[in-house]
């Protein structure tokens, strides 16, 4: 995420708005007279994914819509007022790609003069959410539509569908015995994940089979030989829309971040009763209050959010872990940080309408000393391991009030793991050993945690 300046220049500088300010309306339709022409379509996007289809028209003015649905088969039609056909628009119709989960095709035409319509031929039925968003950095006006499926998929049941979730879901599982004195007369969580954490290193404790006949759950099983799954939510930082901070040679925060949240997963995967779930696995936006929903809703034991940095100066370097802060931020930087990436959701879109209750849902009261605390467990762990492999732009875990780090009851933890502005740092941002060594680093702090806090029996409640 880039670091300030906070408003991008071409917010600040518009000769329009200038005019506007100093001289008033005469002098704005002297100079700058407002184009009496129909409104251009300047770009057209479409980001498929499995969460919703977004379609993008960027677009010189703010442009009025009216919307339906119509059945069998299934359609959405729009008619975009003020509008003329041009390249750009028709263009649309080739960036729907086959294999869309929600678009079979997109028709467009001149509907009636100054009347575009466009029709989305669907493959199932959808709910769109059509809206716009005013222009914000390098983006002018855009008309967005949010094509989401009518049945909102149970996350877990479509993680179990791709194959990517273990079972357990929060029943407890009798496991055998650990290799230590069966009189041992308090539980030992710690041991427990000690061994884990040596199995990973190809030293697996020896385990003896359950006997035959005898209930492998007892009635009040100690913690010590009880073994939930352990579910871990990783978030790559931007996506679709918003592309997060950019190196010199082009690398894209988005990509990087995701690159390393999939290498996280795989290495976290490999241990024992863990598994993980990516609040995106594409190139596609989630809004932050989604990201959070989409952990709790798979009732997540951690919350590791993957960024990249950015500064106004290329010098910036080193790694950095931030948690939530309860009052304000702990420096002037992470406040501005925090501004920059809560701005993700003006860049990459969000429907506000939708939004609002999203937040609600997920930013209640905030009863945040707990989370805070284990949130700086995690970190420190964390930031300790990465400091093994780069140098720290912070020597100590920061704070500040990152929408992204507000579950209530999730540790969360936003790691940026270099500055992409930095030529060094992007260099080895873009390269496998690198993003490899990170993840590797990530994971073993968290693993550090996990011995230090191990995680409590749950039971689902949803
Ligand atoms: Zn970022």
């Amino acid at each position: 995420m880039p670091r300030p300046p906070l408003l991008p220049s071409a917010l600040t500088s518009s000769p329009r708005r200038t005019l506007l300010k100093a001289g008033g309306t005469l002098l704005l339709s002297v100079v700058a007279p407002l184009p009496a022409s129909a409104a251009q379509i300047l770009a057209v996007r479409v980001w498929p994914a499995d969460d919703y289809t977004r379609v993008t028209l960027e677009n010189d003015s703010d442009l009025k819509t009216e919307h339906f649905l119509v059945p069998d088969p299934p359609r959405l039609v729009v008619d975009i007022d003020g509008l003329d056909l041009n390249n750009t628009l028709k263009s649309l119709v080739a960036k729907v790609e086959p294999n869309d989960p929600y678009i079979k095709q997109v028709r467009v035409g001149q509907n009636r003069p100054r009347v575009v319509r466009l029709v989305f031929d669907l493959k199932e039925e959808i709910k769109p959410q059509v809206f716009t968003l005013a222009p914000v950095g390098t983006y002018k006006h855009r008309l967005i539509f949010d094509l989401y499926p009518v049945r909102e998929a149970d996350p877990i049941a479509a993680l179990i569908a791709k194959g990517e979730w273990s079972p357990g879901d929060g029943t407890p599982t009798a496991v055998p015995a650990e290799p230590t004195p069966v009189q041992q007369p308090v539980p030992d969580p710690v041991g427990r994940i000690e061994a884990e954490i040596a199995a990973m290193n190809g030293t697996p404790p020896v385990a003896p089979p359950p006997s035959p006949g005898k209930s492998l759950i007892k009635p009040k099983p100690p913690v010590g030989n009880v073994v939930r799954m352990v579910t871990i939510a990783l978030d790559p930082g931007h996506g679709g829309e918003d592309p997060g901070a950019i190196g010199a040679t082009g690398t894209r925060e988005k990509d990087i971040v995701l690159a390393v949240a999939k290498r996280l997963k795989t290495k976290l995967e490999a241990l024992p009763n863990t598994r993980v779930m990516l609040t995106r696995d594409g190139d596609y936006f989630v809004p932050l209050g989604t990201r959070v929903e989409k952990a709790r809703k798979v009732q997540a034991d951690l919350f590791v959010s993957i960024h990249a940095d950015a500064f106004t100066v290329p010098t910036a370097r080193g790694s950095s872990v931030f948690v939530l802060s309860e009052k304000g931020a702990t420096s002037t930087a992470a406040r501005w940080l925090a501004n920059d990436q809560n701005k993700a959701d003006m860049i990459g879109g969000v429907n506000l309408a939708r939004h609002d209750r999203q937040l609600a849902s997920v930013l209640f009261d905030l009863s945040t000393t707990a989370q805070i605390n284990d949130s700086l467990k995690l970190g420190k762990a964390v930031l300790g391991e990465i400091g093994g492999i780069n140098r720290l732009h912070k020597a100590a875990v920061e704070q500040a009030g990152f929408a992204v780090l507000k579950a209530p009851d999730i540790p969360s933890i936003l790691v940026e793991t270099a500055f992409i502005s930095n030529p060094e740092e992007e260099a080895k941002l873009k390269d496998d050993g690198y993003q490899d060594q990170l993840a590797n680093a990530i994971a073993k702090g968290i693993k550090r945690y996990f011995s230090a806090n191990p995680p409590m029996a749950k039971s689902r409640t949803t």
